[in-house]
């Protein structure tokens, strides 16, 4: 078991890479604790796979260094990390029993055969496999070859991580969410750490204590649920993270006040002193449809909005605003009354971001 440390690591694909866009992974350092339960959470494209397998040694990085537990292990092959991998498709043998595709991560390290057959048992138990050992994989379902195929990855205890890089893509929902329980149990009880890559946001948070955003070839964020979720450090996070995803507004000084287009916001002199000392163009305000206060009467400091589109969601409803020329969402409860055509919205302070080059600074509120 171990910690993974991620130290000045970058990888290129391409034999001269020139910009940062020729980069897979870009400049990037980042530690996975040992025993953690971690998700790696991104677009397709953004990196996961390139990462999980760099960290595993079936790929070489153009830069930098994967330590395990202080060590670097960038000169040692696969076999020699230790580490178990579960990919997005079943890789097992077709001519072996399920019982025997169990076994061969063990009995290559050389296990006894008592303990090769204590862990297999145990693992079929935990992924309901004890009724198939006997059949041959070629005669499973895609479903259960999966299955097979975690089970290999689970079946070693004495291994330094096990990766998965999106392994439910091909299980149908209804055990997809059986299965995420069941990884979490194996976690709870071996404390093996593990890096679950998704591009799923519920699949994240169900599976992981921390969840790492990778956003183009870089961990944007790494953070519990509930950080990503109130404190998103990058706009990608505040988009991706949330049903629907945060709200950003180009905002700009203009007469000592902060202004979206031709809106005034009522935001606090903290708020505007840190858009005016932003050196680029580059400055958004951010909040979250929860946050968003909606009211069907004038209030104080409220800003007029129009309304443009109510969806009834049951518990609560997501409301299409727009803010001069600007769209805009708030999402309320079904306690609350829904506006007319127009709204009087306000912006808590404690909830506002402010992103500058897409990065959100610190400001009091
Ligand atoms: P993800 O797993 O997040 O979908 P990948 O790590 O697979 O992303 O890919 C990251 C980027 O690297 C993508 O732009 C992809 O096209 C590129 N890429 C991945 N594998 C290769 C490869 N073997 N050769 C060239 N480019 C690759
Ligand atoms: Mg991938």
């Amino acid at each position: 078991m171990a910690e993974i440390t991620l130290k000045g690591l970058a990888h290129s694909y391409v034999a001269a890479p020139r910009g940062a866009e020729d980069y897979a992974i870009r400049e990037m350092d980042h530690v996975w604790q040992q025993g953690g339960a971690y998700a790696l959470l991104g677009p397709s494209g953004c990196g996961k796979s390139t990462l999980l397998n760099i960290i595993s040694g079936l790929l070489s990085p153009s830069r930098g260094e994967v330590l395990f537990d202080g060590q670097t292990v960038n000169d040692l092959p696969p076999e020699a990390r230790n580490i178990a991998q579960v990919f997005q498709f079943p890789v097992v043998y077709d001519t072996m029993t399920v019982r025997d595709n169990l076994a061969f991560p063990l009995r290559n390290v050389g296990a006894s055969e008592a303990h090769v057959a204590e862990r297999v048992k145990e693992v079929a138990e935990v992924l309901e496999l004890t009724d198939q050992l006997g059949r041959k994989a070629k005669n499973l379902t895609a479903d259960e070859k999966q299955k097979v195929s975690m089970g290999r990855g689970l079946v070693r205890d004495d291994v330094s991580a096990i990766l998965f890089d999106e392994p439910l893509t091909v299980i149908d929902p209804q055990l997809k969410w059986k299965l995420r329980r069941k990884l979490k149990e194996i976690h709870k009880r071996f404390a093996i750490t593990m890096v679950y890559v998704t591009h799923d946001q519920l699949e994240a948070s169900t599976f992981a204590d921390k969840i790492a955003v990778m956003y183009e070839g870089q961990v944007v964020q790494f953070g519990t649920p509930s950080e990503l979720f109130e404190t998103p450090n990058h706009t990608f996070v505040g988009y991706f993270i949330g049903s629907p995803g945060m709200n950003f507004l180009d905002v700009a000084v203009r007469d000592g006040r902060v202004m979206a287009g031709e809106i005034p916001l009522p935001v606090s002199e903290a708020l505007c002193a840190a858009v005016a000392e932003a050196e680029t163009t580059n400055v958004k305000l951010g909040i979250r449809p929860e946050f968003v206060e909606v009211h069907d009467a004038p209030v104080e400091g409220g800003m007029q909005a129009r309304v443009e589109h109510i969806q009834d969601l049951g518990t609560y409803s997501i409301i299409d605003l727009r803010l001069g020329d600007m769209p805009l969402k708030a999402r309320i409860d079904e306690d609350q009354p829904p506006p007319g055509e127009i709204a009087y919205l306000r912006f808590p302070g404690e909830r506002v971001g402010l992103y500058v080059d897409e990065f959100r600074v610190e400001v009091q509120a």
